[in-house]
């Protein structure tokens, strides 16, 4: 066991610095230097503001499945709103994308609740951090393993949201990513529009 006074250094002030510096000052540790390049902390998690209207360069919407997240903002009382129910995703032309047809819908839950559970059990390696000794079938676009796989419903679906949210378009992006981050409690929030909020005065995507 460490000493209290013992140095810590941890490089870079975004939230992995941050969450870290904080569950050691929480563990009793007071000698913790954070060395940041920048000259503001938070790293991906940054607003800007253009045209009088504030923008996030990363971490926007938070949902109720990150508990850890949701344990510091409540430590932190950081004041937090909830998701509006309003939203709607528009095509580069400017026409509203309809995610699912009503006649869909009953294809697009099977795709989630028994197609992807299946597959992420199939390679529950996917869940270790990090992506090392991945399999190579999960390299390839995540687009190419959702045509691949008969998951065209549940693609169709969450690459607008996906997109939207600034994780990226599923042809660009390899599976591994997305299997470890799409599990099942994020996609309900996602597909209820319900388990999520924002801290206060964040832009509401
Ligand atoms: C477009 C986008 C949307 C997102 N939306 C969400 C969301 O809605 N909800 C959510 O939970 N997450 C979201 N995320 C993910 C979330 O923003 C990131 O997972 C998180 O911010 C990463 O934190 P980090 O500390 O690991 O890395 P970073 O935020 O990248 O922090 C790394 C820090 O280290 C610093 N650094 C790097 N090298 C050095 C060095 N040599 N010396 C000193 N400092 C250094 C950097 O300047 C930076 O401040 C989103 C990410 C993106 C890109």
């Amino acid at each position: 066991m460490l000493s209290n006074n013992t140095r810590i250094g941890i490089i870079g002030a975004g939230a992995a610095g941050l969450s870290a510096a904080l569950a050691l000052r929480k563990k009793g540790y007071k000698n913790i230097t954070l060395l940041e390049k920048e000259t503001y902390a938070g790293g991906k998690c940054h607003t800007f503001y253009y045209q009088g209207r504030n923008f996030e360069l990363g971490a926007v919407v938070i949902p109720y499945c990150s508990q850890k997240t949701l344990d510091i903002i409540n430590y932190l009382g950081l004041k937090v709103a909830p998701l509006t129910k309003d939203r709607a995703f528009f095509n580069s032309s400017g026409e509203q994308i309809e995610l699912i047809s009503k006649l869909e819908t009953i294809k697009f839950l099977w795709q989630v609740f028994v197609k992807l559970p299946y597959l992420q059990f199939k390679y529950i390696k996917i869940f270790k951090p990090g992506f090392k000794n991945i399999n190579n079938e999960l390299i390839k676009s995540f687009e190419c393993f959702c045509k691949q796989n008969k998951l065209e419903l549940f693609e169709k679906f969450s690459n607008s949201v996906c997109a939207a949210y600034g994780y990226g378009y599923f042809d660009k992006v390899s599976t591994a990513y997305y299997l470890k981050f799409l599990k099942l409690p994020l996609v309900l929030s996602v597909i209820t529009q319900t388990g999520f909020i924002f801290l206060d005065g964040s832009a509401n995507v």
